[in-house]
C-alpha cells in the first residue's frame, strides 16, 4: 500500500495547522508548527492568495492527512456520506473517519497517534468483540467493544504510561485499566474539531 514517508511535521506546516500526527510531541513546545507557523521550503513565508478551489482542496487535504487516509479511501467516505440523507454530508464524512478502529484506539488514549494505532492493529494487538483484527479501517458501530489482545496488554500499558493522553471525548467510553473502549454514539458536530470546514470538502468533491 502507498505510504507517506517524508517528515510528517511538513504536512502540518503545509496546511498551516496542527494535524497531531506525532503523538505526545504535538502537545509540547517541540511541535514544529509552534516554532515555525509558515509553510516549509524557500517560499514558505511568501503571502499566498488562495482561489476558491485551492481553499476546498487544502481543507480536504488537511482532514485526509489528519486521519492518515489515502485519497481513494477518503473519496469513498464522501461517496457513502453523500448517498445517505440522515446526516449532513460533511458531518457524515467526519463521523466515518472517527468511527475507524485506528482513530478509536488513539482517541481512547491507548496509543499516542493514529499512525501508531494503525501499526499496532496491523500486528494483531487488538480485538473487536473478542475477535482478533488486523485492519485499521474497520468501521465500528456503537457498542462494539475494542480490547487489547491478551498477550499485548503489557506492551499497550507501557505505551499508555509513556504517553499520557488527553481525556477521551464524551462519545467514547474508554477504560484504560481494563484496556477496553467503545463508541457510545456517533459524535455530534460540537464534539469534533471546530476548525474543520467540512462544507469546503463537500464542495470540493461535488464539483468533480
Ligand atoms: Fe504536526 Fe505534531 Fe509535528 Fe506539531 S509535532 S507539526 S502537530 S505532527
Amino acid at each position: 500500500m502507498a505510504r507517506y514517508t517524508d517528515p510528517v511535521c511538513k504536512l502540518c506546516r503545509n496546511e498551516g495547522a496542527k494535524l497531531f500526527l506525532k503523538g505526545s510531541r504535538c502537545y509540547t513546545t517541540k511541535c514544529a508548527i509552534e516554532r515555525r507557523r509558515y509553510g516549509p521550503g524557500q517560499h514558505g513565508q511568501a503571502r499566498k492568495k488562495h482561489s476558491e478551489y485551492a481553499l476546498q482542496l487544502r481543507e480536504k487535504q488537511k482532514v485526509r492527512r489528519t486521519y492518515g487516509l489515502l485519497e481513494k479511501q477518503f473519496a469513498a467516505y464522501y461517496k457513502v456520506a453523500s448517498a445517505q440523507k440522515k446526516v449532513p454530508t460533511g458531518l457524515k464524512i467526519l463521523q466515518l473517519c472517527e468511527a475507524r478502529l485506528d482513530n478509536l484506539v488513539h482517541k481512547s488514549g491507548m496509543v499516542p497517534s493514529r499512525a501508531q494505532g494503525r501499526q499496532l492493529i496491523a500486528h494483531g494487538h487488538f480485538t473487536v468483540d473478542g475477535k482478533k483484527v488486523y485492519s485499521p479501517s474497520i468501521q465500528l458501530k456503537p457498542g462494539q467493544v475494542v480490547s487489547v489482545a491478551e498477550n499485548s496488554k503489557k506492551l499497550i500499558k507501557g505505551i499508555i504510561e509513556a504517553n499520557p493522553a488527553p481525556l477521551a471525548p464524551n462519545w467514547i467510553s474508554a477504560d484504560l485499566d481494563s484496556l477496553k473502549t467503545s463508541i457510545i454514539q456517533a459524535p455530534p458536530r460540537e464534539e469534533l474539531d471546530g476548525t474543520i470546514k467540512e462544507a469546503l470538502i463537500v464542495e470540493y468533491y461535488s464539483r468533480r
